[in-house]
């Protein structure tokens, strides 16, 4: 059987999109070979690559004058490709730090330019918070405004997308496709694809046209968005089954109804499993009701000692990966779009059901 995957990376999938995977795997489409064995450059595989491109505009209403690259390197390798593409002339941007996911990304962009940070994590009340953009020290001739939409280890979401007049560049590797945003918003967005969309080793980045070709002249050719955008992101082979195999979540999701249909979903989860916890003595959530993340729930125990038990326990009820990451400990259920709202409640009964017999 398959269990419920609470895990926060490389992270749940759907289980329609593994079956299909595997009826696949051997013989693509009657072709006679798996489509790992497909050059990239083949016919069928670039209407695979274009279709999984296509869907993903649909999904996210992308405008025309943005690119869809397919990249690898995971999102720390944009963590470099941002600076080296984005500071153009003036050398510097803006980065908001609210946990360990912006920090590392403003740690790799001080290596190139200026870096104006901006701590934006507080505490309200004993509870993690994102400052109001009010209180935000800005600069006037940053290249760009740098964050992460959701801090995946902290649980630490922002409420809004941040009003600013330079191109926003957001770190959506946690919540991209999560629920519905406005792309023309953003200069570049950019996601892991291992958390929200598919396999380890494939990097979203979604760019406005006229950011594509300022980068620095020494970058390489790999990294540059303007060559990867005029040769269909394969200047190099791209990791051809994590494409696939995301594109075939894609299907999926629109199946589901898209983006806004499992939006609602996605509230439903988070909302039983975040009352569930403010009502009992036993669980505890460190965030402010107004950032908390819909799809990393952070929790602790009323007594530390019980957590090895709740993590067992939990594993024998096909409950996985409830431990939180190793920097901050704790609990910590990631409830991506995989994660059905089945697997949440399967979840809750269990946490009540402990917290009765070790409350
Ligand atoms: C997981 C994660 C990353 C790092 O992703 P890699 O693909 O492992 O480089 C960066 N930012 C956020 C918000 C993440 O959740």
């Amino acid at each position: 059987m398959r269990a419920y995957n609470f895990c926060a990376g490389p992270a749940a999938l759907p289980t329609a999109v593994l079956e299909k995977a595997q009826q696949e795997m051997l013989d693509w489409q009657g072709k006679g070979l798996s489509i790992m064995e497909m050059s990239h450059r083949s016919n069928d595989y670039v209407a695979v690559a274009e279709k999984a491109e296509a869907d993903l505009r649909k999904l996210m209403n992308i405008p025309e004058n943005y690119k869809v690259l397919f990249l690898q390197g995971g999102a720390s390798l944009q963590f470099s490709a941002i600076p080296l593409n984005l500071l153009g002339k003036n050398n510097k941007a803006d980065y908001i730090h609210t946990g360990i996911w912006s920090e590392k990304a403003l740690k790799e962009a001080k290596r190139y330019g200026d870096v104006n940070v901006v701590d934006a994590a507080t505490l309200i009340d004993g509870k993690h918070a994102i400052t109001e953009q009010s209180t935000w020290n800005l600069s006037n001739d940053a290249a760009y405004v740098h964050y992460a939409d959701n801090e995946t280890i902290g649980g630490l979401q922002f409420a809004d997308v941040p009003n600013v007049t330079a191109p926003l560049v957001c770190d959506y590797s946690s919540s991209i496709l999560s629920a519905p945003v406005d792309v023309n918003k953003f200069g570049l967005i950019y996601a892991g694809a291992q958390k929200n969309i598919g396999p380890a080793g494939l990097t979203i980045v979604i760019i406005r046209d006229d950011l594509l070709d300022q980068a620095k002249p020494e970058i390489p050719s790999i990294l540059k968005y303007g060559d990867q955008a005029k040769n269909g992101s394969m200047v190099n082979t791209p990791a051809t089954y994590a494409w696939y195999l995301s594109g075939l979540v894609f299907e999926w999701l629109l199946e589901q109804g898209g983006v806004d249909a499992i939006y609602k979903i996605n509230q439903d989860k988070a909302k039983l499993l975040y009352s569930y916890i403010d009502a009992s003595d036993f669980y505890n959530n460190p965030i402010a009701i107004a950032n908390r993340s819909m799809m990393n729930v952070p929790f602790t125990l009323a007594d530390e000692a019980l957590e090895k038990t709740f993590l067992k326990e939990a594993e024998e009820n096909h409950l996985l990966n409830l431990a939180g990451h190793r920097s901050v400990g704790g609990m910590r259920a990631s409830i991506y779009n995989a994660v059905p709202l089945e697997g949440v409640q399967a979840l809750v009964s269990f946490m009540d059901e402990f917290a009765k017999r070790h409350g």
